[in-house]
């Protein structure tokens, strides 16, 4: 089945301050953001018309462009704004929406102070990541050998497009060994995180995740702790080491688009879909969809 072009659409994106026909939404070859990864981007979740979280979406975006040397020329507020408007011209009722912006084309060179911003907002109606199916019964993951980079070598806090080169490879890696997804170790050998989305697992009622010192605490990551501590569940936040995998219950992975998602199996060791990743996916759901959702 051919999987219809994003580009070919009807509809409006939101691009530079101004609703543009969809299909006109683009930009130069020349453009620093392509050649030397000169981007950062969000991921949102539109809840029956609304946005989870929008602000620290939005926030996130400015922090991750800063974090790159560059700063976005519209404010939270306006970009908060802008993105409300376009999920209402939209009509998006269970979708995404995807932020991005980026280095223009004015200079090409490593350098990129000279280089003009852009920024642009796209949604779209795109209800689950996973099937049904295999959502339910849980995601099977395969360890990578891509890992995480240390934060003097890359961008860590930033939803920096060029760190997605990584998870792309251990992604499409995943792929051919027949796994969902892929598990990332970090550059020190650590349990880190998914190729888009953060990992719990679960040890006699008791969280554990890897401390998110090298990769993003995602903002579903700090929701489903606080949905713990409302649950009573305990959580032990630390380094975790892939021989450990082996002695926990219950796993699963946290993220925007990924929701709440419960893992079937890392490599060889399995997991049952167990009471804390049942209780917890639930108050999740109940959140989003509790107008817990505009932000
Ligand atoms: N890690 C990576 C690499 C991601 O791409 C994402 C998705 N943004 C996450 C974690 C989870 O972040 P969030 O919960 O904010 O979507």
């Amino acid at each position: 089945m051919n999987t219809p072009a994003l580009d070919d659409r009807d509809g409006v994106i939101w691009y530079d301050g101004r609703f543009v026909p969809w299909r006109d939404a683009r930009l130069h070859v020349l453009s620093h953001g392509l050649h030397y990864g000169g981007g950062v981007f969000e991921g949102e979740r539109v809840y029956e018309g609304q946005i989870f979280k929008l602000t620290e979406h939005t926030e996130r975006l400015h922090a991750s462009a800063r974090e790159l040397g560059f700063e976005i020329p519209y404010s939270v507020d306006e970009l908060d704004r802008a993105t409300r408007e376009l999920v209402d011209r939209q009509k998006v009722r269970d979708g995404y929406v995807r932020p991005v912006a980026w280095r223009g084309s004015e200079q090409i060179s490593v350098a990129g102070t000279l280089a003009s911003v852009h920024v642009a907002i796209a949604t779209w109606e795109w209800p689950h990541v996973f099937s049904a199916d295999a959502a339910s019964r849980g995601i099977r993951l395969g360890t990578s050998r891509w890992r995480r980079p240390a934060p003097d070598t890359a961008p860590v806090r930033a939803k920096a497009a060029s760190l997605y080169n990584i998870c792309t490879l251990a992604r499409d890696e995943a792929d051919r060994h027949g796994y969902d997804d892929a598990l990332l170790l970090d550059y020190r050998g650590y349990v880190a995180e998914a190729t888009g989305a953060n990992l719990f697992l679960v040890s006699e009622g008791t969280l554990h995740t890897p401390t998110p010192d090298c990769f993003l605490s995602g903002i579903t990551r700090r929701t489903v702790l606080d949905l713990a501590g409302d649950l009573g569940i305990k959580v032990v936040e630390r380094h975790i080491r892939p021989e450990e995998l082996g002695t926990f219950d219950e796993c699963f992975l946290t993220g925007t688009a990924y929701e709440v998602q419960p893992v079937r199996s890392i490599d060889a060791h399995e997991y049952r879909i167990g009471t804390t990743v049942r209780s917890l996916s639930e108050a999740y759901t109940r959140l989003v969809h509790a107008g817990g959702a505009s932000g």
